[in-house]
Parts: C-alpha cells; structure tokens; sequence
C-alpha cells in the first residue's frame, strides 16, 4: 500500500512542497505565476491571429 505521506501538492513555480489547499507557495511566485498566464493568453492570442492570417491567404490565394 502507499505510504502515509501527509496531503500535499507542489508550487507550480518552484516545486517546492506545499499544503494541498494552495497553489503556490509564495506572493513571489504568485506575482511570478501571474505573469506566466498572462504571456500564455498573449501566445494564444498571437496564435489566434496567425491562424485568421493565414486563412484568409489560403482564401486570397485561391480567388486568383
Ligand atoms: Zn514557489
């Protein structure tokens, strides 16, 4: 069977162990993380964009 090992998880930004109630282990890595989600929505976006450009070239492409 499994060890008895208290519930825990770990900080998404270092790794470090922490009560299974948080995400992160500190404001620094909150701050840290808070950044990360917002550049991965501007990748999303960016590649939201890429794939409308690269539409409407096929749709262009295929007109003449
Ligand atoms: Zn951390």
């Amino acid at each position: 069977m499994t060890e008895k090992v208290a519930q825990h998880t770990h900080c998404q930004i270092c790794g470090k162990t922490i009560p299974i109630s948080e995400t992160l282990c500190s404001d620094e890595c909150k701050q840290k993380y808070q950044s990360m989600v917002k550049k991965r929505k501007m990748l999303v976006y960016i590649m939201y964009a890429l794939i409308f450009v690269i539409i409407i070239m096929f749709l262009l492409s295929g007109r003449t």
